[in-house]
């Protein structure tokens, strides 16, 4: 079988409380189907050269922190970009990795209903952004359609339960408001999301 390629942008080691559970390592891989207004990776994401690397590669990088990952229940976080463009590659990854690693995805489920099969039972833990649950300020905010956004979400909250599905809501300066970040809260606790991360995003001169 050939192996499937990782387009790596970064390995982020040593994080704690931002993604995933315990120590982990941010993987992060080029490629997104949305345009969000204030993403600070856009440029990056659509003209660096990245580097591919196969699955037994990066978990021979990313095994430095075994030791932390194990006293920590921590583990590997791959984000982007859109981690799920690449749920073929998680899956091999999570097939070879230790057992003991948590492996955590972070997504705005802007992608093929196949590809999220594909990561479910790939994934501890699914780390949700989604950006809006009005169909107009997703559009506005992300050039998306929310309608792909949400029955992905639907599949995933049956699949794979509430418990292992983290939905976090963003106000948006100059996109939605505090009520209208209310509102998605609420559409998304009537869905059976349980576990909700209401934030704001921080804007800087050239990005979030
Ligand atoms: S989903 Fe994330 S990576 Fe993609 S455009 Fe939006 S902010 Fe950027």
């Amino acid at each position: 079988m050939d192996e499937p390629l990782f387009p790596l942008l970064s390995l982020s080691r040593l994080r704690m409380g931002t993604d995933g559970t315990g120590v982990t390592t941010l993987i992060a891989g080029a490629g997104c189907p949305l345009h969000c207004r204030w993403c600070i990776n856009e440029r990056l994401l659509r003209e660096a050269p990245v580097e591919s690397v196969s699955a037994p590669e990066l978990i021979r990088r990313v095994a430095v922190d075994d030791l932390y990952f194990r006293a920590t229940g921590g583990g590997v976080t791959f984000g982007g970009g859109e981690a799920l463009l690449h749920a073929g590659f998680i899956r091999r990854f999570r097939a070879l990795c230790p057992s003991a690693w948590h492996v955590s995805v972070e997504t705005s489920l802007a992608v093929a209903r196949e590809q999220l099969i594909l990561a479910l039972d790939a994934a501890d833990l699914f780390i949700v952004d989604c950006k809006a649950m009005d169909g107009e300020i997703y559009r506005a905010y992300t050039g998306g359609d929310i309608a792909l956004m949400r029955g992905n979400l639907r599949l995933l909250l049956e699949e794979a339960g509430p418990e292992r599905v983290i939905v976090r809501v963003p106000y948006i300066p100059g996109y939605n408001t505090a009520e209208d970040q209310t509102r998605s809260a609420e559409a998304l606790r009537a869905m059976d999301v349980t576990r909700l991360d209401l934030f704001s995003y921080v804007i800087r001169e050239g990005g979030a």
